[in-house]
């Protein structure tokens, strides 16, 4: 038998490479802006095209490249950044594996026009396919400007995978967020077809916050930081009210590395715990420093994730300094200073002789029966580590429906600490929870609607304002707003007028409205769910919140639509929407309490 094995062509390989480094254009606006603050610009450009599919330039004013090395780095394994194994572990830089360049220049038509500081000349280079077709001389300013045009135009498999334009620039902003996030100290721009999304000034932290998510962030964050030997930490975390419903703005970075680490991030959540309503995620921007002996990043080829040799130790400095910062500044603005209950610490008189304390106890008490409550409960400390992510609940399959139809209604309803609606039924004792079952209530509305809304004008339209890429999205969504009943109209830059609402009596704050609607529907083009996002996000934001108190005519409305839902039992984020107690539990709630 002949031989069968053969060495693939390098071009082959850098093609089979570059799926893993470049799988859509904002992992190339990734590459390319690494390598631009790995050179050391002071000023990063990001011009995009047609969402990156027709032209992503990076354009930086850093310490460029020689005329020999504007022709090597499209060469695989090509880096300056590391020359022997050990310097792996001692990385600060970005890139470090030679790929990237490589990988994009096998899959793309690219041209480099590069100059060092300290040559009059620059170089120019053109690369298709990874061959380089043309290198000379050019006339260009100090720094890089690397052009990526028509990505993937040799591998059309992976071109018609690309999503819409919205989805891919959302994808490109988020990857430009979290690096201009971690790299205040540089300014950046960013343009897509030709119009200025962002420009972003050298900063500090809560400037740079405030420039990319807009004005209203300045009030909804606390200051955090903490230093310690294992680890140093600074940044800004969402005030409670601001605890929102997707887990959006959560941007952690360690080394100036944006990372994705569920138990750390779970260790900010959980400082939250019982503070926000259930499945309510807050926002985060934190910034930590380890040494890079005690972390190793180099586990996964995009490197957003890392391993920390400390991480139970950083959970729990994490956890810790978000706790204060709520507790700090939450509890002045809350609770006034009332001298009365300060503690006496005055000596006591000579001769005195303290009663021995006296301590009752439950011995029947065992903490490891104890249910956790619905709110998320009391941290056991056992499980300070490894809680489950209670996100994790799923809707079950419709084919579970339980209780059967419910024919009848209970005759009065009673409002329970302003969240349960509670009745008699036949079979017992049914509770609602308002605010679920009226998300569910509302989301088969929306779901079902064929024909538009009626819409209610309101007697004062209301301007609303965006950031440059939300206007981009919403400019989407008008048509199926309007289907909802929300009219909404451009007005000018980045700002829409909206002129009707829903006609159900609900008022929202509109703003607000659309602004978490923008963003449940962004989380959802990146990562796209069985929901019809715009339906989910409505009904989440339009329905009756807890703590709302409701007459015993909105009581026996919710009731009754909820039993005329398809799926009853269920919010359409999977949480239970009622119970009904039978004569037999309420017996064992009875004798057991
Ligand atoms: P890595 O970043 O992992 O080293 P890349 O393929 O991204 O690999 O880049 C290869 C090399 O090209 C880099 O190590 C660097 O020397 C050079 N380079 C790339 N982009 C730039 C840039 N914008 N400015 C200066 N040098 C650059
Ligand atoms: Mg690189």
């Amino acid at each position: 038998m002949s031989d069968i094995i053969n060495i693939l062509p390098e071009s082959v390989a850098n093609q089979i490479a570059a799926g893993e480094v470049v799988d859509r254009p904002a992992s190339a606006v990734k590459e390319l802006m690494e390598n631009a603050l790995d050179a050391g610009a002071t000023h990063i450009q990001l011009i995009v095209k047609d969402a990156g599919r027709t032209l992503i330039q990076v354009v930086d004013d850093g310490c460029g490249m020689s005329e020999g090395d504007a022709r090597r780095c499209f060469e695989r394994h090509a880096t300056s950044k590391i020359r022997q194994a050990n310097d792996l572990f001692a990385l600060h830089t970005m890139g470090f594996r030679g790929e990237a360049l490589a990988a994009i220049a096998a899959i793309a038509q690219v041209e480099l026009q590069t100059r060092t500081h300290d040559n009059e000349l620059g170089t120019a280079v053109t690369v298709e396919g990874g061959r380089i077709l043309n290198q000379s001389a050019c006339s260009t300013a100090p720094g890089t400007s690397i052009s990526v045009k028509n990505l993937f135009f040799n591998v059309p498999a992976r071109r018609n995978f690309l999503k819409r334009d919205s989805v891919e620039l959302s994808h490109i902003e988020e990857t430009f967020r979290r690096i201009a996030l971690a790299h205040c100290d540089v300014a950046f721009s960013f343009y897509s077809n030709d119009r200025p999304l962002y420009e972003l000034r050298v900063a500090n932290l809560a400037q740079r916050i405030t420039h990319l998510f807009g004005d209203a962030y300045k009030e909804r964050l606390y200051y955090i930081e903490e230093h310690s030997d294992i680890v140093s930490l600074h940044g800004y975390v969402g005030k409670i009210d601001f605890a929102r419903r997707t887990r959006g703005d959560q941007y952690l970075y360690v080394n100036g590395r944006f990372i994705k680490h569920p138990s750390l991030g779970a260790a900010i959540e959980k400082a939250y715990a019982d503070l926000i309503p259930d499945r309510h995620y807050p926002g985060y921007f934190v910034m930590l420093e380890v040494h890079p002996d005690r972390i190793d990043v180099n586990i996964h080829p995009t490197k957003t994730e890392v391993r920390f040799i400390d991480e139970h130790a950083i959970f729990a400095i994490l956890r810790a300094a978000v706790k204060k910062a709520l507790g700090l500044y939450s509890l002045d603005s809350r609770i006034e200073f009332d001298p009365s209950t300060e503690i006496d610490f005055s000596p006591a008189p000579a001769g005195y002789i303290p009663h021995e304390p006296k301590i009752q106890y439950n011995s029947a008490y065992n903490p490891f029966n104890e249910h956790r409550s619905a709110g998320g409960g009391r941290q056991q400390w056992e499980n300070f580590f490894d809680e489950e992510d209670k996100s994790s609940a799923h809707e079950p399959a419709p084919q579970l429906q339980l209780p059967p139809q419910e024919p009848v209604q209970p005759a009065t309803c009673i409002q329970v600490g302003g969240r349960w609606i509670v009745g008699a039924l036949p079979s017992g004792l049914l509770i609602v929870d308002q605010q679920r079952a009226h998300e569910r209530i509302l989301y088969e509305r929306y779901c079902a609607r064929n024909d538009d809304a009626s819409p209610q004008q309101l007697l004062f339209p209301v301007t609303c304002t965006f950031s440059p890429a939300d206007a981009e999205i919403l400019a989407e969504l008008l048509p199926a707003l309007r289907r909802q009943g929300i009219i909404a109209e451009p007005f000018g830059r980045n700002s829409y007028v909206v002129s009707a609402v829903p006609d159900n009596g609900c008022e929202p704050q509109l703003q607000q409205l659309l602004q978490e609607t923008i963003a449940d529907y962004k989380a959802s083009l990146m990562q796209p769910a069985d929901k019809d996002p715009l339906c989910l996000a409505l009904a989440r934001r339009m329905a009756v919140q807890q703590g709302v108190t409701l007459c015993q005519e909105e009581m026996q409305q919710i009731v009754a639509d909820l039993f005329r839902c398809q799926t009853p039992q269920y919010s359409p984020s999977g949480q239970r929407c009622m119970a009904v107690l039978s004569d037999q539990e309420l017996t064992e709630v009875i004798n057991t309490r």
